[in-house]
């Protein structure tokens, strides 16, 4: 979808197959003044958790090309994110992970500079 690939029918299968379990429903809630849909899970296994993973992944992929899908900023990382952030500028998956590091780092090049500038 970020490189603006259709999406083949052979792709979709796997993702409807998942979608037939059933092991909940899903419900409108309310969320920060929206409606937003979201999987209640029925009580027992863990097929539900693949059920809405598969939802969401369905979501975004009926979004198309409005879909806030980005890819991490940090080159060794190589993780999707859904950028629900309101200036929609977010760039890392995670700020504790690779966020962070991305911090780290441009502050021990910095450091690094000046020390050898010196
Ligand atoms: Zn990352």
């Amino acid at each position: 979808m970020l490189r603006r690939q259709r999406l083949a029918g052979e792709w979709i299968e796997p993702v409807n197959e998942i979608l037939r379990i059933t092991e909940g429903h899903d419900e409108l809630v309310a969320q920060e003044g929206d409606w937003k849909i979201e999987f209640i899970a029925r009580e027992g296994g863990l097929d539900w958790l693949l059920a809405a993973i598969a939802r969401s992944g369905a979501e975004i992929i009926a979004e198309g090309s409005r879909a806030r899908l980005r890819l991490c900023a940090n080159p060794h990382c190589g993780l999707f994110f859904y950028d629900n952030s309101r200036t929609r500028q977010r760039r890392w998956c995670s700020m504790a992970v690779c966020g962070n590091r991305s911090k780290v780092a441009a502050f021990a090049r910095k450091h690094a500079s000046a020390r050898n500038s010196s």
